[in-house]
């Protein structure tokens, strides 16, 4: 079976913005960012979404998006924060690795995902990854 994307950037062989890892979990900035700190956060085990990995190992990525929600309002200035995961093709899943969303939402234009579509080259995504890694720690 081919690798998808989310394992290919866990082997190193896909560059990322990366915000967080540890032996079971990382995160990284997703490369169309809805709004400005849009996250990924996956488990580094494949398994295909939140309905089939393991408890245990489903809540060591839940505490990442916590910490990096709580980042994002602290560190980052949004006003609110979207957590969420998409289980299989019908709900949306495009990527079937298990994922998590963490999307800041801002006061005005930020906050809109058609602001945002087609102007990610505008945003620094390398500046926006070191400010919340460094309040990660
Ligand atoms: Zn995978």
């Amino acid at each position: 079976m081919e690798k998808d994307i989310f394992c290919r950037i866990i082997d190193g062989e896909i560059p990322c913005h990366k915000l967080y890892e540890d032996d079971d979990v990382l995160a990284f900035l997703d490369i169309s960012q809805v709004t400005k700190g849009h996250a990924l956060v996956v488990s580094k085990k494949h398994y295909d979404n939140f309905l089939s990995i393991p408890q245990e190992e489903m809540h060591k990525v839940m505490d990442v998006a916590q910490k990096i929600g709580q980042v994002d309002i602290k560190f980052l200035g949004a006003r609110g924060v979207n957590i969420l995961t998409n289980c299989y093709e019908a709900a949306g899943q495009t990527v079937m690795h298990f994922h998590v969303h963490v999307i800041p939402r801002y006061e005005g234009k930020e906050g809109f995902i058609l602001e945002m579509k087609g102007n990610e080259e505008k945003l620094n995504l390398p500046a926006i990854a070191e400010k919340v890694k460094i309040n990660l720690k």
